[in-house]
């Protein structure tokens, strides 16, 4: 059975489903499998349903949930909520393809992982007789909110409360969330970035004022330091192989190339976990925006936070902390608590930490770092649509982007796949005046006016935001967070007795 150790402190071990109801260790590290060695040959998963291939990627992971418990998560959660039966389709495009990951409820990639985590928290809560309250506690830099809210919603003995930064998420990102559903939700605004919201989330589990306050009440979260999270997002790499090989794009061994736009380096470390249990990946281009403190990482070894926060037309990778390289640099390092530890104090303490040569060749060997700016996230949005008629949102942008920088810097032309991470009406007014120029100042004239130059169908999560009753409005000084966990908390405590 695997075990899940901190990657701050190795004697810290639970099992799988225990580790899903953990979320983050006490010591503030990332549950991680302490070895990996299941393997998983693409050619199991080639005549499966995403359903199927759910199973047994998710299974041979988080292995102490039963074949049937498995089953009841996986077809729950990808079930009609998606508007395609295939639930991540592949689209061809001119340098290569796109995985549409933004089929879900909330129409962001999101979805994929937040479909699936209460249903496997609720499930570890059954085996462990456990009747007290899972309080979630998520920071969204604006898509993981909505659709852990939309996974959460009235979720028997579970409450979610989210934190977004005030200002950084797109209009619609913000409705969308504040007009959530569900007795159970809370949602609040922080004048803060994400990464204020982060530390919000990460601080709680160890702060005294908050813990004192959970009586009948048990914290954990829905971020991708979830191992729970994580896991799930194996599944469409593996789906994509198959995808490719059975179009006759590539023989099965063949590997292949994926692009990942990059923000807290949960999705492209999932990636790596693909490859690490067996799927044939030459490399894993992680694709930043402006906030480009991985592609310096990559590049240098050095990651340091002495830079500008910049706020961009892809709100969800503004993040200057990756959490999930925490895992990466643990699992390259052998397992090194020691030197992880050392270097997030560092990272915490001075700003940076730097990593030895022998790490960082490491990390080179599977991963590239590609940054694009505002000017060309706008350009490739524009072209996509002009030259293929493909509208993409500006994550995608940023991740097709880094993939062409690196097929004419690296001359590598292997088969890449770009992570397709959110509907582009989710920032409709940015991708409009990308393609046609135009400025309008109410998101809903610049849905429908985008979805008649596309004809691209509108997803009914979105358009039917504009009647929906705004249901939450407060906003916390960045200082307050803990001060609000801990006044939910009590206040869920109290709904117990
Ligand atoms: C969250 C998100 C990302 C970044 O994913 P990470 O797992 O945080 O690296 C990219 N694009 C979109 C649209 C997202 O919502």
């Amino acid at each position: 059975m695997t075990r899940y150790i901190s990657t701050r402190n190795k004697e810290d071990a639970l099992s799988a489903h225990e580790a899903v109801i953990a979320g983050l260790a006490k010591d503030g590290g990332l549950y991680t499998p302490e070895s990996i060695d299941v393997r998983i040959s693409p050619e199991e998963i080639l005549n499966d349903t995403y359903q199927e291939c759910a199973e047994k990627i998710i299974g041979a992971l988080l292995d102490d949930y039963t074949k049937e418990e498995l089953h009841e998560c996986v077809y729950g959660a990808y079930d009609e909520k998606f508007d395609t039966e295939e639930i991540v389709p592949l689209r061809r495009v001119r340098d290569g393809w796109l995985m549409e990951l933004w089929h879900g409820p909330t129409s962001a990639f999101k979805d994929i992982a937040l479909t699936i985590l209460p249903r496997l928290l609720t499930a570890a809560y059954k085996k462990e007789n456990r009747s007290d309250i899972v309080s979630i506690l998520t920071a969204t830099s604006g898509d993981t909110g909505k659709a852990a809210l939309s996974g959460f919603a009235d979720v028997p003995n579970t409450a979610i409360t989210v934190f977004y930064p005030e200002i950084g998420v797109s209009p619609i990102q913000k409705k969308q969330m504040a007009t959530s559903k569900g007795a159970n939700v809370e949602v609040i605004a922080v004048k803060g970035n994400f990464d204020d919201c982060q530390r919000m989330v990460k601080e709680a589990v160890t702060s005294k004022e908050v813990l004192d306050a959970c009586k009948g009440v048990t914290i954990s979260s829905a971020n991708s330091i979830n191992i729970g999270r994580l896991v799930p997002q194996i599944v469409y790499y593996y789906w994509a192989y198959a995808k490719l090989v059975n179009a006759g794009e590539i023989k099965c061994g063949d590997k292949v190339n994926f692009a990942v736009p990059t923000g807290n380096f949960g999705d492209i470390l999932a990636g790596y976990l693909a490859m690490r249990i067996g799927l044939p990946v030459n490399k894993l281009i992680c694709a930043s925006n402006t906030n480009n403190v991985l592609t310096d990482f990559i590049n240098t070894g050095v990651y340091s936070l002495d830079r500008q926060f910049h706020t961009t037309m892809s709100p969800s990778m503004d993040i200057l902390i990756s959490s999930n390289l925490e895992r990466l640099l643990f699992i390259l390092s052998g397992n090194n608590d020691i030197k992880v530890s050392a270097m997030m104090d560092s990272l915490k303490q001075k700003g940076s930490y730097r990593v030895d040569d022998v790490m960082l060749k490491k990390i080179k060997e599977n991963f590239c770092g590609y940054w694009t700016d505002e000017e060309e996230c706008a350009v490739t949005i524009h072209d996509l649509f002009v030259e293929q008629n493909c509208l993409i949102d500006p994550h995608t942008a940023v991740g097709y982007s880094a993939m062409r920088r690196y097929q004419r810097e690296t001359g590598d032309y292997t088969p890449c796949v770009v992570l397709s991470t959110a509907s582009p009406y989710k920032f409709c007014k940015d991708v409009l005046s990308c393609i046609t120029g135009e400025k309008k100042d109410d998101d809903f004239e610049a849905m429908d006016e985008l979805a008649e130059v596309s004809g691209m169908k509108v997803p009914a999560n979105l358009s039917e935001l504009r009647s929906l009753e705004v249901r939450f409005t407060r906003s916390i000084a960045k200082e307050d967070g803990l001060k609000a966990i801990a006044e939910r908390m009590r206040g869920l405590g109290n709904v117990q007795d």
